[in-house]
């Protein structure tokens, strides 16, 4: 999968909406405490052999439709930073109508999230994310996944949880038609380097 050359960022976007984020305040946030932030993605089976889950490629019957590489459970975790710290959702600082994202990987998505959360004075304290499918499965993927997110998140593996559920067979998830994912992120107001104390 190949990726584009240059950064990722919302300036570079074409789009009214991207734009409108692009010109947000970027600044520490006023000191509200700590913050939660929640994300939803869904993407639909299509053709294809394997499908990008928390950053970790699953063999599968199929693949997913997606401008990117439709990695619904980064996508959550984006949307979940994002909202944690208002600046818009994924839509608006990556752009589907954009080329340059064009079966991008998604880990820069998340890479460049978890920058906007620092710039705004934060920090992740964790993560819990779901997959609802049918298929494909997590297990012999699970603990890859959660490791890939505690290093695209800057944590220890304890504080990511990722689980998994089917929908009973029931809604387009129960008819195998695609897959939807699920995320929430608590952030903390990013600790105040200490000053240097004077010789005592
Ligand atoms: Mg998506």
């Amino acid at each position: 999968m190949s990726e584009p050359a240059s950064s990722p960022g919302p300036a570079a976007s074409p789009s009214r909406g991207a734009q409108a984020v692009a010109t947000a305040p970027l600044g520490p946030l006023a000191p509200l405490g700590p913050r939660v932030g929640f994300g939803f993605d869904v993407h639909a089976f299509g053709p294809g052999d394997q499908v990008w889950l928390a950053g970790v490629c699953v063999p599968h019957t199929q693949g997913v439709v997606a401008h990117s590489d439709g990695d619904v459970l980064l996508h959550a975790l984006c949307d979940a930073l994002l909202g944690a710290v208002a600046l818009g959702d994924i839509g608006q600082h990556f752009p589907d109508t954009d080329p340059q994202w064009r079966g991008a990987a998604s880990h820069r998505f998340v890479t460049h999230c978890l920058g906007l959360v620092k710039a705004r004075g934060y920090v992740v304290g964790n993560a819990d994310l779901t997959l609802l499918a049918e298929a494909p499965r997590l297990k012999g993927h699970r603990d890859a996944m959660i490791a890939r997110v505690a290093e695209l998140l800057e944590l220890p593996t304890d504080a990511v949880g990722l689980k998994a559920t089917t929908t009973e067979q029931m809604g387009f998830t129960g008819r195998r038609e695609g897959l939807a994912a699920q995320a929430a992120v608590m952030l903390w107001p990013a600790p105040v380097a200490p000053t240097v104390s004077p010789e005592l």
